[in-house]
């Protein structure tokens, strides 16, 4: 596997792929990988003639009150992961290289991409200029790779239709493709944070799916005018499972738009994020997924 720790390397490198006249599929990670990153290299892999991953830990993207200071780093061991998935090529960057202005908050960069309106719902006012630093950075990213393709998880599904709607207002030539959720056997979505939870916190963790299961189910037997009252009690057995905190359970549709009571389920989706301890444990399904019991 190339390992690419500068710009100009990256850029010399996806020039010779353009050469052959071939295809690059990006997969953007923080790192800590685990088998979500897999598939979205598998599927990467699939499409494209050529795969490059990232590894970085964005600052921008943190909070002052955030974990980016112990966010799981292992680097030695991703890069074996990327070499054994059969990826080509990692872009570990130093954040010197990516922000040589010495930029490590959104406060002291200069320049920033934000998009509005779906960066203020669901995890938007949970965690401030988060999204921001993120669009920005991948648009930096996308820069740099010059993707046909780049590659992102439904886990995150806030996060993609926020990458997409950037993509597409600022005209950026590549395609944002979706890739389905991995789980561990009891359902809870793989997740780098993950391994903040202590023992007792893990045995709790499953039951975020198991809820958003639950009352995915519901809005389909009560229908979409009790959307409101299904997440309600969506949120008080959360708690009543031993969750600290509900950030946000609520319905969406796959645009995020508010649910509307023409609405069929099929168009709507459920979010929700809530904490054991600090850590916060997102997901998402689509309200007429067929679920199997974990
Ligand atoms: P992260 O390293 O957490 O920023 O994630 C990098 C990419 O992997 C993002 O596109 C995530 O949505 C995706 N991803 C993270 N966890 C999973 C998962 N459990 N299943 C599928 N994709 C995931």
């Amino acid at each position: 596997m190339i390992e690419l720790r500068e710009i100009s390397n990256v850029s010399k490198l996806v020039q010779e792929w353009r050469q052959e006249r071939a295809s690059v599929g990006l997969v953007m990670t923080l790192g800590a990988l685990h088998r979500g990153h897999m598939s979205l290299v598998k599927y990467a892999q699939a499409h494209c003639n050529h795969v490059l991953a990232t590894i970085f830990v964005n600052p921008i993207q943190f909070g002052p009150s955030e974990d980016y200071v112990i966010y799981p780093r292992s680097e030695a061991q991703d890069f074996d992961l990327l070499a054994e998935w059969g990826c080509e090529a990692v872009f570990a960057p130093t954040a010197e290289e990516l922000f040589p202005r010495g930029e490590r908050s959104l406060q002291d960069s200069r320049t920033l991409v934000s998009v509005k309106d779906i960066t203020s719902i669901l995890d938007g006012p949970v965690r401030p200029g988060h999204f921001t630093g993120v669009v920005t950075i991948v648009l930096k990213m996308l820069n740099i790779v010059a993707a046909d393709e780049a590659y992102f998880g439904e886990k995150d599904y806030q996060q993609y239709v926020i990458i997409r709607a950037m993509a597409e207002d600022l005209f950026v030539p590549v395609r944002i493709v979706l890739c389905p959720t991995i789980r561990e056997a009891d359902g809870l979505a793989m997740s780098s944070r993950n391994t903040y939870l202590t023992g007792e916190q893990r045995a709790i963790a499953p039951g975020l799916y198991r809820t958003l299961c639950a009352a995915t189910q519901e809005l389909r037997r009560e229908g979409i005018g009790r959307a409101d009252a299904v997440a309600e009690r969506a949120t008080g057995r959360l708690l009543a499972l031993g969750f600290d905190s509900v950030d946000y359970l609520e319905f969406r549709d796959h645009e995020l738009a508010l649910p509307q009571l023409g609405n069929d389920p099929r168009e709507l989706r459920l979010f929700a994020a809530a904490r054991l301890g600090e850590t916060q444990l997102t997901d998402n399904l689509p309200a007429d997924a067929e679920i199997a019991e974990p």
